[in-house]
């Protein structure tokens, strides 16, 4: 069910808010155990909102189109009350003590939120697989990951446990579940939704954004959630007005999309080649204008990312030593030797993994060969967006350059997991929003025009349809 058709029958009272999210809980109930997109259920907060909205119904109130919509969480974000561990055992029993911004907005009009959703430890990784509290399963094909960071969010939505979701995206951990698993993943540009209650990985990269069933859905959980947060100082007020919610087809076929070339070479597995060529033809036949363009800078932007990623997250990730909650112990050991012992328990590989590789691209000596020379890649790349900008609307490209791959087929090798990243973690690097849409497609805009790509996406999801 879509936001609309529940805000519909709600309103109808076809059914009442409590309702709703019993029969969530049953779906979860049912089909959880075997998919593992939940690490924990906020039973108690959840039937405490829907009751409220059902009485505010019952009071005749024309209420807020997300009231009573069970939402599932990504588990490092801030609800009030409830665990947030970010996948990982350093944060294991730490109950939040305040709603993110993103979560109080929610609440405001009504959402409920039902649990929270499985990650890669702190977001590191892309099939969920780094998660401290076991897998979670692709509900279209169990056999698969369900693509990461991002997914238990992705895997909610997909399997019918959650009408939409909140995830996070540094690198990709959106928009990489939104399609392996089959949903709309929006990643917004930087500052347009509040970090603050977000667990930090990469401060300039990070962004929370959207899993949802369709594009309108997207739309409407990000023109609840963005905007000014005092909170956030990187957070800017909303720029957009009614077209983000009602795109104009006129205007959305005066568009001009970019194919940039560097992300259509070598190295895609047919499978996302030919879902690609459907993509372009299918634009086309919107009469949507199509050209070629150039981001020359693309092939460093890999190694400027797994630079510029690690050296934040190892400086975030440093506030954590286990002491009040998570892996430390008492007993009569040293300072040292108790955050050693926290630390070297309560982090998973992958953590470590990157706090040793920022911590080195930081160091003295280092600093200028890595550190530094990754920040000016970024601006380079930085650049490439705004000249195709230039001449384009949006760009449209692959979202990974492979299907869904299967459990354990990456573990060993972090190299080629950092590579199915390739298509997306520049979309960070430059600040700029990306929309997935099924069957798997990025579109990427200027900052702050996501509602150019809903608007794209609304009108392909319709031309699909008709
Ligand atoms: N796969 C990316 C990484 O491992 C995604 C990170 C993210 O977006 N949280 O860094």
């Amino acid at each position: 069910m879509t936001i609309g058709k529940f805000h519909e029958s709600l309103m109808n009272r076809d059914f009442s808010a409590a309702e709703a999210l019993r029969e969530t809980y049953r779906e979860i109930d049912a089909r959880d155990g075997e998919i593992g997109a939940y690490l924990s259920l906020a039973r108690d907060g959840a039937m405490e909102a829907a009751e409220a909205v059902d009485d505010r119904i019952a009071h005749g109130e024309r209420m807020p189109l997300l009231s009573g919509i069970p939402l599932g969480i990504k588990d490092n974000i801030m609800l009030e009350g409830e665990p947030c561990t970010a996948g990982s055992k350093i944060l294991e029993g730490y109950v939040a003590a305040y709603d993110a911004t993103a979560i109080a907005k929610l609440k405001a009009e009504g959402a409920v939120c039902v649990g929270k959703t499985n990650m890669d430890e702190f977001g590191m990784g892309s099939s969920t697989e780094n998660s401290a509290f076991g897998k979670t399963r692709n509900p279209r094909d169990l056999s698969k990951v369900p693509g990461g960071s991002s997914g238990g969010s992705a895997a909610a939505v997909a399997g019918n446990m959650a009408i939409a979701a909140l995830g996070s995206d540094t690198g990709g951990s959106i928009r990489q579940p939104a399609d392996f698993c089959g949903v709309v993943g929006l990643k917004p540009t930087y500052g347009a939704i509040s970090r603050y209650g977000l667990i930090p990985l990469a401060s300039s990269l990070d962004t929370v954004g959207i899993e949802a069933k369709t594009v309108d859905d997207a739309a409407i959980v990000f023109g609840a959630i963005s905007g000014k947060d005092p909170h956030d100082a990187t957070s800017v007020e909303k720029t957009y007005g009614k077209e983000l919610y009602e795109s104009r087809p006129e205007r959305i076929r005066a568009m001009t999309i970019g194919l940039p070339k560097e992300y259509f070479g070598a190295g895609i597995a047919k499978e996302i080649g030919e879902r690609m060529d459907g993509v372009i033809a299918a634009f086309k036949g919107m009469d949507i204008r199509v050209k070629e363009v150039s981001l020359p800078h693309t092939a460093y932007a890999l190694s400027a990312y797994y630079i510029i990623m690690p050296a934040e997250a190892s400086a975030n990730l440093a506030r954590f030593d286990g002491i009040r909650y998570g892996t430390g112990g008492g007993g009569s050991a040293s300072i040292k030797e108790r955050y050693v012992d926290a630390k070297s328990r309560g982090f998973g590989e992958e953590a470590k993994r990157r706090i040793m590789l920022g911590t080195y691209v930081l160091s003295s000596g280092y600093y200028d060969a890595y550190y530094a020379k990754a920040q000016k890649v970024r601006t380079l790349i930085a650049n490439d967006f705004k000249a195709a900008f230039a001449e384009v609307d949006a760009l449209l490209t692959p979202v990974s350059p492979t299907l869904p791959f299967a459990f354990g087929e990456k573990t060993d090798d972090p190299l080629a997991m950092y590579l199915s990243d390739i298509f997306t973690i520049t979309a960070n690097l430059a600040g700029i929003p990306a929309l997935v849409v099924p069957p798997g497609f990025q579109l990427i805009g200027k900052p702050f025009h996501e509602h150019d790509l809903l608007g794209l996406g609304r009108e392909y999801e319709r031309a699909m349809a008709s």
